[in-house]
């Protein structure tokens, strides 16, 4: 959880669920307005800046599908839809919308919870400012490694590479996913600049490089952080 709540907007006209919503997000940790009006709530979501907007589809005065289009042209809060039918799944996506996900009702809250989570995790800017594995820790801020409290002599790119690799310690990332994270879309080379990157990197903070125990090669799918 971040050191300040994060802001939700939970916009349903029926009472009994707007309450409950309400109730199990505020359980959980986060700061909850809420309301049952459309009008109401494009109101809202214009006055105050929220992380995330739950946003039911049928509402009186302005319907959520409406409101979802008009903050679209407006801002980049995350919005949740939720809907009735299954039936009106197709509608929302072929209306092109802009919601960043939907939830069809009847839902658990656990799905919902879920859900939230996600999209949260998604939109929500990097706050941490280090990264620690094992002997290895970041100062993402200064952009300066250590191994075991020596700093390391790492280059722009191995220094971005090694943060991906952390961040997704356990995981798989194929070669494709970290040209994307570490070199950007745009970057015009291939993925043997990753395997250069990766054997500079493995001299650096592996004990033997021949035979890493950190960056580990998954074969025919790309490399793992063991952390
Ligand atoms: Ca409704």
């Amino acid at each position: 959880m971040a050191d300040s709540k994060q802001q939700l907007l939970v916009v349903e006209d029926e009472q009994t669920l707007r309450e409950t919503l309400t109730y199990n997000l505020q359980r959980e940790g986060y700061e909850v307005t809420s309301c049952g009006d459309g009008g109401e709530a494009l109101e809202l979501a214009r006055e105050q800046s929220f992380d995330l907007i739950v946003l039911d589809v049928m509402l009186p005065t302005l319907d959520g599908l409406s409101i979802c289009r008009i903050l679209r042209k407006e801002q980049r809060t995350p919005i949740i839809l939720l809907t009735a039918r299954s039936g009106e799944v197709d509608r929302i996506m072929g209306l092109e919308t802009g919601a960043d996900d939907y939830i069809v009702k009847p839902f658990s809250l656990g799905e919902l919870l879920a859900r939230v989570r996600a999209v949260l995790r998604r939109t929500t800017p990097e706050t941490t400012t280090r990264l620690e594995a094992g002997d290895l820790s970041l100062d993402l801020i200064g952009r300066r490694a250590y191994r075991a409290g020596e700093e390391l002599r790492l280059s722009h790119k191995e220094f971005d590479l090694l943060a991906a690799l952390i961040r997704n310690a356990g995981s798989v990332l194929s070669r494709d996913q970290l040209l994307q994270q570490v070199w950007g879309y745009d970057y015009p080379g291939d993925t043997r600049t990753v395997d250069v990157h990766i054997r500079w990197l493995r001299e650096k903070i592996e004990g033997d490089p021949a035979a890493p125990q950190r960056i580990v090669t998954v074969r025919g799918v790309g490399y793992r952080f063991e952390a």
